[in-house]
This record gives C-alpha cells, structure tokens and sequence, in this order.
C-alpha cells in the first residue's frame, strides 16, 4: 500500500536541489572562509566572484587559506540551502502518501461493517525564502593588482581572487586608529569614575599603543622589503629591530635607517622599539639588554619603563616618516594601492 512513497524515497537518492544566493543591494555576495580557525566572513562583487575568481583557488582576505570556490558558503547559507532541500524533499514525501492514503481509501468496501480510512496531514510545502544577504559592509576594497572588489568589517589583509597582499592600505589604516585610540584617552579619563580603573586602562591602551606600532611598521617593511625581485626571505621579525632591519634594507635598497630619519630621530625610535621588547616579552621590566641596546641610561635594571602617551604619539610620527622614506625607495613604488 506505500507504493507511492517506497518510489518517491528512491527517487531522494542522489537528488540535487539547487538554491540560488542572492547578492546585496551593492551587488555583493556573502563568503567565508572554511578554515576551522578562521570563519571569517567578507563580500565580493558577484561578477568578480563569476569572472576574476579562479575556481581551483580562492583566497581567504584575513587568513590566506586557499580552497577551491564551491567551499565558501557562510552558515547563513548553508542553514538556507539545508532548509530548501528539506521544504522540497518533505514535499514531495507529503504528496506521496497523500496519493497512497486516497488509493487505500478507494480500495475500503464502502458497505462494510469496519471501514478503515488513512489519512494524511498534507501541509502546504515548506519553501524556504532566500537569506537576505547581510547589510553591505563599511570598507569597500580594490585590489591594486587584478581590480577584483571585495569588502571585509575590520582588517583584511589578501585580495581572495589573486592573494594580493594589501599592506599599504592596512598600515595606513593601522596608524590611524592607533592616533584615534590616543584621542580616546580623554574621554576614558571622564567616563570611568574609579581613578584606578581609569589609570590602568590608559596605561593599558598607550602602552597596546606603542607594541601595536612597531608590528605595524614591522608588517610593512617586510612586504615592502618583499617587493625586491629576488628578495630572500627575511629571518622572522628581523623588522622588529631598528639595527638588522637597517641592516637587511641596505643591503636590498642602498640606504640604512639613518638615511632617511637622521641619527637623532634613529636613536629615538630605537628606545621606543626596544621599550616594545620590554612589554611584550618582560612585563615591562628593565633589564641590562635593554639598557644597552637602547643606550637609555634614565632606569636601572629591575625598574619598570613607564611609557607616556607623548612618547607613543613621538614614536608613531617617527614610524610614519620612516616608513614614508622607504616606500619611496622601495623596488616598484608605484604598484601601491590609492
Ligand atoms: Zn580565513
Ligand atoms: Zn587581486
């Protein structure tokens, strides 16, 4: 009596159900990268998505995973898709056994004592709306090398059609929101009342401020160190120290540090990123390294460095102006994005 529904069940193996995903009002559609890790999600125009991106590779903007394009659906996506096949597949499962019940019914002699009816509860089939994509995004990229417009929410690093690495435009970036982190300082001081709570949270932002800083600057000497045709790769974090860095541009680009900052200016960035050593690896605490690297002779081993905000605003003027000098010296300048 289910011949009806044994059919339809066989007719489930193997389906595919199609669902389309619709683009936002710009025109984007909602990714994310299928690294367990990552998961973040970003937009790409939909014809970049269907011209520029390659179907073997796909680029995440944050982590740099690759995977082929059919791997990219947001958890959004995937809750649509799976509702989708299951309004239809139900559906269908419903109808089958509507027809079997009607077809068993018809069967029962209408003049006998017992009469035995079955009946199905035949609900309308479930269709499952398309996710409205998510609202668009703040920051709307172009990819300097292949044009391919992508949109993230916080930092993005990668183009995801040609992994193009968007150094310049996160350093930019980087140094603004330290600066507005330091204007907040203020408005902190007067929006907590507890002085301690305060205070800390000030020394907690400026000196976040000054290790922020120097990976900034770090990051982006190395990719602009990168850009030099054969370039070995440098050791890790060699950037992160004013003397071997200095050492490794002159020997790609010609010039050392001190070329373009002068001496003075060198010596006072090279405390502030020796001051950066001390808070991220000794918390902060001074020690004979430390005095001797900076040639700062204002503390004694054991004390701990005190970093005032002037100091953290010195310094990221004096990355900026370093940075400034060798993007103007670095191997194809004009490839830099805006
Ligand atoms: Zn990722
Ligand atoms: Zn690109």
């Amino acid at each position: 009596m289910f011949e009806d529904l044994i059919r339809a069940l066989e007719n489930l193996d193997g389906r595919q159900v199609s669902v389309s995903i619709p683009a936002d009002a710009d025109g984007y559609l909602d990714r994310a990268c299928p690294s367990e890790v990552c998961l973040f999600e970003f937009k790409i125009h939909e014809d970049d998505w269907r011209d520029k991106v390659r179907d073997e590779e796909v680029f995440c903007p944050f982590c740099r995973h690759s995977a082929p394009s059919d791997q990219w659906w947001t958890e959004v996506q995937i809750e649509h898709a799976q509702q989708a096949a299951f309004g239809e597949v139900t559906g269908e499962i419903n109808e089958a056994m509507k027809r079997d019940a009607d077809h068993w019914n018809r069967r029962q002699p209408r003049n006998s004592f017992l009469r035995i009816t079955m009946s199905v509860d035949h609900k309308p089939r479930h269709i499952a709306l398309p996710p409205s994509a998510a609202e668009p995004m703040e920051l709307k990229i172009t990819c300097p090398e292949c044009g391919c417009l992508y949109d993230v929410i916080g930092a993005a690093y990668f183009c995801p059609a040609c992994g193009h690495n968007s150094v310049d435009r996160d350093f930019a970036r980087s140094m603004e929101s330290l600066l507005a982190s330091l204007d907040a300082i203020a408005h902190v001081r007067r929006a907590i009342e507890d002085r301690d709570v305060a205070e800390n949270t000030i020394r907690a932002i400026i000196e976040s401020c000054l290790v922020n800083a120097v990976m900034a600057f770090q990051r982006y000497v190395e990719a602009l160190y990168l850009r030099k045709p054969g370039a070995a790769v440098p050791r890790r974090n060699v950037f992160q120290n004013l003397n071997n860095g200095s050492d490794l541009w002159r020997q790609a680009c010609g010039h050392d540090f001190e070329h373009y900052l002068g001496a003075g200016k060198l010596a006072d960035l090279t405390r502030y990123f020796q001051q950066r050593h001390l808070l991220a690896h000794k918390d902060g605490l001074v020690d004979a390294d430390y005095i001797q690297r900076s040639g700062d002779s204002s503390y004694m081993e054991g004390q701990r460095i005190v970093v005032k905000e002037e100091g953290v605003r010195q310094c990221l003027a004096l990355v900026e102006e370093l940075a400034r000098g060798l993007e103007a010296d670095a191997p194809d300048g004009d490839a830099r994005d805006e």
